[in-house]
């Protein structure tokens, strides 16, 4: 069901209390990486279009609930003021009298950017003071922060029970995307998936057995199926006590008629600073060496399957593709994902990395900015940014 969009409600001389996701890296007090402020822009620009002003609410890294000028979230303001071209107002709280005055002295087009959420410790328990605080800081609230939206805090939750609620432009378009993968797939649906553990993902592998017609498998998580099924992985990551339950998702995979493909033929080495790595087949690991990569047959037997798609969703690099030795795997894979005619859907922090890496960011249908958000979606969960927010 979507929700309540901000783009139906008129925001004309109101303040506007938006939760943004602006936890950017940042280095030597800069911005690193603007993704996730550019993600929201066009929130932001719209409510500033239609006479609002706004109040933004982000967290910044993991300050534990106490003021930590390392977290501060001033870099992030002048960020955000060159792309947005107009003066941005920071206060040194996330709520109470000083942000209260600087919130009730807005005119429409002005922008204040509360310090970080995660200073108070009332942030992460959804503590109900905090929530109201929060609430006397706007006349609406809009929710944008979808890579908070499985976090149940004041700034997500809390304080959308207290003030009319919509869903800002990113949360739709990141609901929208994934939804269509869960609900409305066109076949055949592939999901690639890789990454280091599969403990981290079993969950999304499972909800999606009932829905893909394939799962390709690289990364770490390919080892942990290659340990199930009979191989000799050496010293590769896996997890040997996941063997079990990695045998189960085979099973229920045959049953459903889902083709699971695992790596035929990978490259080795002994360890990552080595400097020589082969391709070999799967069946010849010496237990001195571990996978590192997926192998080239093993790339364009997943890249026929990507071409012959309607549907590809892609979560997890292949192998450990920030060194260049085993990063042809994740590269080849991402260009497969870009060239397909399928509707892609690419999420993950790392897998992000690996898109920009072979530079095709711009073929790919929806890239996912929450990578734990994303995850938990496609698990089938509720994810409670969301849910609080009125259905349209
Ligand atoms: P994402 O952030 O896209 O969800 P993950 O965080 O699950 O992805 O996994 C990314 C990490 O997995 C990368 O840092 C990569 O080096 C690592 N990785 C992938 N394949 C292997 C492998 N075969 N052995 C060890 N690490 C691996
Ligand atoms: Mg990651």
């Amino acid at each position: 069901m979507p929700k309540r969009s901000i783009t139906e409600t008129d925001v004309l001389g109101k303040r506007a209390l938006v939760r943004v996701d602006f936890n950017v890296p940042l280095r030597d007090g800069e911005v690193a990486d603007d993704t996730r402020i550019l993600a929201s822009l066009p929130t932001i620009q719209l409510l500033l279009d239609r006479g609002a002003a706004v109040v933004l609410a982000t967290h910044l890294g993991r300050p534990k609930g106490k003021a930590d000028p390392a977290y501060s979230v001033a870099p992030v303001a002048r960020r955000l003021s060159e792309l947005l071209g107009r003066p941005v107002a920071t206060v040194s709280m996330v709520a109470g009298p000083e942000a209260e005055r600087a919130a009730s002295a807005l005119r429409p087009g002005d922008v204040l950017l509360l310090e970080n959420t995660r200073f108070e410790s009332g942030e992460e328990v959804n503590d109900p003071d905090l929530a109201a605080k929060l609430a006397r800081l706007g006349d609406l609230f809009v929710n944008d922060a979808f890579g908070a939206a499985h976090r149940a805090h004041a700034s997500t939750v809390g304080v959308a029970n207290l003030l009319p609620s919509y869903a800002g432009l990113l949360l739709q378009r990141e609901e929208t995307a994934l939804s269509r993968l869960l609900f409305d797939p066109e076949q055949a649906f592939i999901a690639v998936l890789g990454g280091a553990k599969v403990s981290d993902k079993f969950a999304v592998l499972e909800h999606l057995l009932g829905r893909v017609d394939a799962l390709l498998l690289g990364g770490g998580m390919a080892n942990t199926l290659l340990l199930a099924q009979g191989h000799q992985t050496g010293s590769s990551l896996s997890e040997p006590d996941r063997v079990e339950e990695a045998r189960r998702l085979v099973d229920s995979a045959e049953e459903r008629g889902v083709h699971i493909d695992i790596p035929t033929d990978v490259v080795i080495a002994r360890s990552l600073d080595s400097t020589t790595a082969q391709v070999v087949p799967v069946d010849t690991i010496p237990a001195d060496q571990a996978i590192f990569d997926i192998g080239p047959e093993t790339v364009a037997r997943y890249c026929r399957q990507i071409a012959s798609a309607r549907t590809v969703f892609w979560n997890g690099p292949m192998g450990v593709f920030e060194r260049g030795r085993f990063a042809n795997g994740t590269l080849g894979i991402a260009r497969c994902v870009a060239d397909a005619t399928a509707y892609t859907v690419v999420g993950g922090g790392d897998s992000l990395a690996a898109i920009d890496a072979a530079g095709v960011a711009e073929h790919i249908g929806h890239i996912s900015t929450g990578g734990g958000a994303s995850l938990e979606y496609l698990e089938g969960r509720v994810l409670p940014g969301i849910a609080v927010i009125p259905d349209a």
